[in-house]
């Protein structure tokens, strides 16, 4: 069962330096064998004083999660058309709040 309500993450605190943290909209790339992933527009938190970058827990399930369904279903095509080649090796999406968002621009 999915909530309605947004949860306000707290305020958060650079685990390397203590410095103060921003909302910002990243990219985050997952590279396999073969394969690369990049997801954008994720919700993180990037601290002012030395860049380091969090991802939430909640968007981190949700991207990894559209990740790993994308990765398995790459594979699957492989294994069903052994003799084609791959049709990318490289996949853009955009992350949406609401889980994931299908529209794969397939570059
Ligand atoms: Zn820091």
């Amino acid at each position: 069962m999915a909530s309605s309500n947004q949860q306000h993450e707290p305020t958060m605190r650079c685990p390397g330096c203590g410095g103060d943290m921003d909302d910002v909209h990243g990219d985050l790339v997952f590279d396999y064998p073969g394969l690369t992933i990049t997801v954008t527009e994720v919700p993180m938190m990037q601290c002012r004083a030395c860049n380091e970058r969090l991802v939430p827990g909640s968007v981190g399930v949700v991207v990894s999660q559209l990740v790993s369904e994308l990765h398995a279903s790459m594979r699957q095509f492989e294994a069903n058309n052994e003799n084609m080649p791959a049709p990318t090796d490289s996949i853009t999406i955009h992350y949406s709040a609401n889980g994931a968002s299908r529209s794969a621009a397939i570059a």
